[in-house]
């Protein structure tokens, strides 16, 4: 079969018009990035922010047009708002409403979200999410796990989830589920091969519809794992999700706490609470003589929480097996829950569960509303 080019993907494009205006999406100029690699097409439409709901009719049209073309085997459009992105995360900040972020997004049926988020990658942020969100649902809550993570999703492969999520209704999502606890990723949705390069401002469009089109049901939290550091992507997600607050993974190594401090003083700026700081690679137990070894020193985040105010919910060893059990698909807090390491991971859970109600308390005294239920 041959690709499809460029040229047709621009032709095919130019077909579809903006309501009112009567000229096609290309003449105003809304279409950015355009790639096509291989069958697999990428594009933007640059709208203004405020007309982003009246244009997700146009950008499904283009999305349809493109894929219906012959050689076309995937599509990504996403709307991205074409206000100026360097200033956009301080544009958009209103009054701290939900859970205390400053978010004007909801999310049916789901009472609290969280971030995990972490000052730089390969800290264990995956590892922690996943484990965080089973000790969660081993606590008896009806979790949800997000990836946010669109640079290198590693949820489907650490929950042992692959397919592609069903859309009942040609709209919405339904997420895909394992051990008890409902997933989405992007890794659903692109093939783990694809190499994606994804510009700031799509990261967000891509993200606001992963939130928006997913049919979550009741969940009393959603665990959401954001992209490693603290740059504008993280900052407009700490806004544009309703977040009750955030749990920030850490080594002990001051390189990587700096980073952390970082990452806090983010959510602070964006009246997100950080519930807590979680040491992870805190120490390690030789398998063979039961020695301890502090390998990257022990603590450094303990202090730190003391330092800024913030508690500390606690520290996870390297153990070679929690790894392999992440990388194979089998997460250890499900695999074995009596495990010493499942048991710290649910014992942090019950703290989070904790801090939420605590942080969802607060926000409902700050902003009294009523609630019918
Ligand atoms: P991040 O999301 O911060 O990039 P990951 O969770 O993907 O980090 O972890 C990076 C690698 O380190 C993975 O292979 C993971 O299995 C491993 N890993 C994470 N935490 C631990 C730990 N406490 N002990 C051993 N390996 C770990």
């Amino acid at each position: 079969m041959s690709t499809v080019t460029e040229q047709q993907v621009v032709e095919a494009l130019s077909e579809i018009k903006v309501p009112d205006t009567g000229k096609s999406v290309l003449e105003l100029g809304l279409i950015q990035g355009l790639q096509v690699k291989e069958g697999h097409v990428g594009f933007s439409l640059e709208v203004d922010p405020s007309q982003g709901e009246a244009m997700e009719p146009v950008r499904k049209s283009c999305e349809d047009i493109v894929y219906d073309l012959p050689g076309v085997l995937s599509v990504t459009a996403v709307l991205t708002a074409h206000s100026n992105e360097a200033s956009a995360p301080e544009a958009q900040q209103t009054a701290p409403q939900g859970g205390g972020g400053a978010s004007d997004m909801e999310i049916p049926g789901v009472k609290s979200v969280i971030a995990v988020a972490s000052g730089k990658g390969g800290v264990g942020k995956s590892t922690v999410s996943v484990n965080l969100a089973l000790g969660l649902a081993a606590t008896g809550l009806k979790v949800g796990l997000m990836d946010a993570d669109v640079y290198g999703p590693s949820l489907p492969r650490m929950m042992g989830i692959g397919g592609t999520p069903h859309s009942p209704d040609g709209k919405y999502m339904m997420p895909l589920s394992n051990y008890g606890v409902e997933v989405i990723s992007m890794g659903f949705l692109v093939p783990e091969d694809t190499p994606m390069i994804w510009r700031g401002p799509m990261v967000m469009s891509a993200l606001e519809q992963l939130m928006r089109d997913v049919k979550w049901g009741d969940l009393d939290v959603l665990v959401c794992d954001l992209p490693p550091g603290t740059g504008d992507a993280q900052l407009t997600m700490a806004q544009r999700v309703p977040l009750t607050g955030a749990v920030v993974v850490s080594t002990p190594q001051d390189v990587a706490l700096a980073d952390a401090r970082k990452g806090i003083a983010m959510f602070d700026k964006v009246n997100v609470p950080t519930l807590g700081i979680i040491e992870n690679m805190s120490y390690f137990v030789c398998p063979h003589c039961g020695d301890r070894t502090d390998i990257f020193g022990h603590g450094g985040a303990k202090d730190e929480a003391t330092r800024q105010n913030i508690d500390f919910l606690g520290e996870i060893p390297i153990d070679p097996y929690l790894r392999e059990t992440s990388d194979t698909g089998t997460p250890l807090t499900a695999k074995e829950p009596d495990h010493a390491i499942s048991k710290a991971f649910i014992e942090i859970a019950k703290k989070v569960a904790v801090k939420i109600e605590e942080a969802n308390a607060n926000s409902a005294a700050a902003a009294p509303k009523i609630v019918i239920s």
